[in-house]
């Protein structure tokens, strides 16, 4: 069925734009070709989507493209788009570390996966004017058992404000129903929660002047330099931060569980588990200790081979780490007390289980 549009705004050369800034392995690259397809294949549209990345590692950047016109005016460059109408990110990690909002203006709707608010993301993207609609794709697509993707897609439907909910699940049937009928229903479920959950803010320019953001500096100085040479940022060594190549999963610990069987150890890639003597049913034992997650990249390798589910999948955020802290203080890097969050301070064994998840066959 094809759904007859207008596009609400467009830019001088007659396009509505759109671009997602992601990383590898959480799917911006196809929520960009099922847009453009919505488009071309459902909307009346003339459409075109195309992505960048590099090495196609998951955990390196990769931005996506969708360019509309009317059926009456073609298409006619296929440059990367400089000035959105939607800015999709993917990961809100990346807000500091890259040019993420390059091109942004009081017209651009900034669609993000977090569970922040819209005021606490404006002020850390330091924007003064425009709108910010908060998904938190991560939580939606664990409970959904569906992918980020999908979940970005309904609430990018839903900012635009013209592309139809049943455009997108008809489109979603058609491609990965065909191909995963198993996820059908779990990928419906994510575009429905993404389109009806996304939470939306606009701020208008404070014309007075008073409203002062302040610039957002990551130097250590004496007054914020964290103790002890400790390295404050999980996963990434002391001079390059590496936090936003993580997808937001960790895995978490159930040492009541563990059979130190070693797998986990010899599994992980960064050496991340800490095994030392110890005693295991009565005899003397080489005994996981847990894990250093600041070298830990967030693969669920280790999930995946664990023969008793004494490592399961976790949400990054849920943890007190600094992400966290500055999200629910509402503080600012420069203002995080990082001796008290500490260098393992997020997650223990203890933490999951006073959480009485389900998921690992936790009951
Ligand atoms: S694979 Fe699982 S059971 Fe084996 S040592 Fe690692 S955490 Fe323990
Ligand atoms: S998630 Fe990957 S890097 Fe982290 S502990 Fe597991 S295997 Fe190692």
């Amino acid at each position: 069925m094809e759904y007859q549009v207008t596009l609400p705004v467009k830019n001088e050369n007659g396009y509505y734009e759109i671009r997602l800034e992601s990383i590898g392995g959480l799917g911006a690259n196809l929520c960009g070709k099922m847009l453009g397809e919505l488009g071309a294949l459902y909307m009346g549209l003339n459409a075109a989507s195309f992505s960048s990345y590099g090495s196609e590692k998951r955990g390196s950047p990769v931005k996506a493209f969708i360019r509309y016109s009317g059926r009456e005016q073609e298409i006619g460059i296929n440059s990367p788009v400089e000035k959105p109408h939607i800015l999709g990110l993917f990961h809100e990690a990346m807000i500091g570390k890259s040019a993420v909002t390059a091109g942004v203006t009081g017209d651009t709707r900034i669609v993000i996966n977090t569970d922040a608010s819209p005021e606490n993301i404006r002020k850390r993207l330091k924007l003064k004017e425009g709108t910010i609609c908060c998904i938190d794709a991560l939580s939606i697509a664990m409970e959904s058992k569906t992918r980020i993707n999908m979940v970005m897609l309904g609430a990018i439907a839903k900012a635009s404000e013209f592309i139809p909910l049943d455009a997108v699940s008809e489109l979603a049937k058609k491609t990965i129903g065909k191909k995963y009928p198993a996820m059908w229903e779990a990928n419906l479920e994510g575009i429905r929660r993404g389109y009806e959950e996304l939470k939306s803010q606009y701020f208008a320019k404070d014309e007075s002047g008073e409203e002062e953001y302040q610039e957002i500096k990551n130097e250590w100085g004496y007054a914020n330099s964290p103790i002890g040479g400790v390295n404050p940022c999980i996963g990434s060594t002391v001079s390059n931060d590496l936090s936003a190549s993580r997808e937001g999963y960790i895995p978490l610990f159930i040492k009541e569980r563990c059979i130190n069987c070693g797998l986990c150890d010899s599994t992980c890639p960064d050496m991340v588990f800490q095994f030392a003597k110890g005693e295991y049913q009565g005899r003397e034992a080489m005994v996981n200790m847990g894990l250093d997650y600041h070298h830990c990249k967030g693969c669920l390798r280790c999930v995946d081979v664990c023969p008793v589910n004494a490592l399961v999948a976790g949400v990054e955020r849920e943890h007190p780490n600094p992400e966290y802290a500055m999200r629910n203080q509402d503080l600012l890097p420069e203002q995080l007390d990082y001796e008290a969050l500490g260098p393992n301070s997020y997650v223990t064994s203890e933490a999951y289980l006073t959480e009485n998840r389900v998921d690992g066959g936790l009951v």
